[in-house]
């Protein structure tokens, strides 16, 4: 090897931009309501924590409430619930600061982060090599990309779309989650619905159908019925 290379390789390992490791990554799965992301990022974090790995487990509005990843199997464990203003890069150095580790980061409910949050895991991963595992919807009920899954769809170092059969009350493959209200699929309307507002419908669930279904808006035979997956 030319001794320039080995300047360059000095330099790069002191600047700290990890061109020679071969370790961090950013993940992204994705998937409709009932795939089991939140079951996956609990299953993920126990793994990683068994071989002697720390974590930083964020999540955001989860349905269980602020600071609580719940998953629809029964399972689920306390987080750090994060807002518009947290800078995840900040909170990471917090936690160096005070003499912890932060090895890799759960980002559960990760459609509602920030796009800003979204490049500041990328940095994370770039620049303190610490792994992310982002977990979250791609689309909202209009079938729109949320802005925060585009971000990671077009940083993510590895997209997985998750494989636990979701189906449409028809049998077809439940892709997308449409907001119903009253009764009817919602065609607009606000990206989130959070909290009861005085200007909320009477009642708004969210059910996964095929795109077939979601494009009619037939909530199926069993549509008067309580939903599943109920979030409000
Ligand atoms: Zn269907």
């Amino acid at each position: 090897m030319a001794p320039e290379q080995d300047d360059d390789t000095l330099a790069c390992v002191v600047s700290g931009d990890g061109r020679l490791r071969g370790g961090a990554s950013l993940k992204f799965f994705h998937g409709p309501m009932g795939a089991g992301k939140s079951t996956l990022a609990l299953q993920l974090d126990h793994n990683h924590a068994r071989q002697g790995r720390v974590g930083l487990v964020l999540t955001r509005l989860d349905r269980a409430g602020p600071g609580w990843i719940s998953s629809r199997i029964g399972i689920g464990r306390a987080a750090e619930e994060i807002t518009d203003a947290t800078d995840l890069r900040a909170l990471v150095r917090g936690r160096w600061a005070d003499g912890g580790r932060v090895d890799y980061i759960i980002a559960d409910e990760v459609h509602f982060y920030t796009e800003a949050h979204i490049e500041q895991l990328a940095e994370l991963v770039d620049v303190s090599d610490v792994d992310v595992y982002a977990f979250g919807l791609a689309t909202d009920f209009r079938t729109r990309m949320f802005p925060a899954a585009r971000r990671l769809f077009e940083l993510c170092d590895e997209l997985v779309r998750l494989q636990v059969e979701v189906l449409c009350w028809c049998g077809r493959p439940g892709l997308l989650n449409a907001r119903v209200e009253d009764g009817v699929v919602a065609r607009e309307g606000a990206q989130f619905v959070v909290g009861d507002t005085d200007e909320a419908p009477a009642e708004v669930r969210y059910q996964v159908l095929c795109r077939r279904h979601h494009r009619t808006g037939d909530l199926g035979p069993a549509a008067n019925l309580a939903g599943q997956l109920r979030l409000v």
